[in-house]
């Protein structure tokens, strides 16, 4: 993927949602709707009952929420606020995830990513072009390398990148999809997991949540060959050339801390964080990467995922 720096905040209800270049179109969305578990719609909420039962079954009764009788006895609007503290209070005391993701390789800055997962034993997700995996013998190695480290998990980024033409690759869905069939052949990947080149669209497990670009289609055609498609909640952007970032170790570091403690993530305590591999060409951005990690190792709280178990639930 590639875009601006943590694009631009929409107010979406209670929640903020962040997406690239600001460009999302704003679906019926809440952080909790999000949840793909728990939905506060109003339809629900004219039978308490229903929506208790719908919240224990998902949450396996490990959250706690208000009874169903105080619920009764109580404006669904008020009910509805009742049951939204009583879940974020849960939440904020249960274990957090993050999924480091890393686009576009395998590239120059694989070889570093893939010692830097080992060396802090931290898992991560990398998504990877498949026509890069065929540039170099150095590049091949690359990817084989990310295949035979079990901290790193290998997914599918495309074959072209759709040459950077993204209106014109998506245009063509059964174009794009054989694209990414072509890249996961090539690159022998055996996750059926997906990020769209220039797009940050999410489909997954019944859910959908698409930018306001074209690749909707294409998302729709792999998620019913199997694959999972993620976008990402949160994007660190540094100049892999010369190493220096817009923002710093300590921003991106607040950054995923506030995402998930406002739930400003697409799902609550699950964040993923979008990098680029040719960020780490250069040795002072792998050195910041290294500092993230310890900044994040700090919480005993936080679990570092492989996107494929994306979303951990309670
Ligand atoms: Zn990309």
């Amino acid at each position: 993927m590639s875009g601006k720096l943590l694009g631009c905040f929409l107010a979406l209800g209670s929640s903020l949602f962040i997406f690239n270049a600001c460009n999302t179109t704003a679906s019926k969305a809440s952080a909790l709707a999000g949840l793909d578990t728990i939905r506060y719609d109003e339809d629900l909420m004219e039978s308490p009952a229903l929506l208790m039962d719908k919240l224990d079954s998902l949450n396996k009764g490990l959250i706690s929420f208000p009874a169903v009788d105080s619920l009764n006895k109580i404006t669904p609007k008020q009910a509805k606020q009742l049951l939204k503290d009583s879940i974020y209070r849960e939440l904020r005391k249960k274990p957090k995830h993050i999924y480091l993701t890393f686009d576009d390789g395998p590239l120059l800055g694989s070889d570093a990513i893939d010692s830097i997962a080992t060396q802090k034993q931290v898992k991560i997700s990398a998504f990877l072009i498949g026509k890069h995996a065929r540039m170099s013998k150095r590049l091949t190695g690359f990817l084989q390398r990310y295949l035979d480290n079990p901290l790193v998990e290998a997914y599918n980024h495309s074959y072209t990148h759709a040459h950077h033409r993204y209106q014109t690759f998506y245009a063509d869905s059964t174009g794009a999809f054989a694209d990414f069939a072509k890249a996961q052949e090539d690159m022998g990947l055996t996750h059926k997991v997906a990020r769209l080149p220039g797009r940050n669209i999410w489909r997954f497990d019944g859910l959908k949540r698409s930018d306001s670009g074209n690749g909707a289609t294409t998302a729709e055609m792999l998620y019913n060959s199997g694959y999972k498609v993620f976008g990402w909640d949160v994007e660190w952007r540094i100049d892999g050339n010369t190493g220096k970032s817009a923002q710093s170790v300590s921003d991106t570091y607040r950054t995923i801390r506030r995402f998930l403690d406002k739930n400003y993530t697409l799902l609550p305590n699950n964040v993923v964080v979008l990098m680029h591999d040719d960020m780490f060409n250069h040795p002072k951005s792998r050195a910041q990467l290294r500092a993230l990690i310890d900044s994040l190792k700090q919480h005993p709280e936080y679990h570092f995922e492989f996107m494929s178990a994306y979303p951990k639930k309670y």
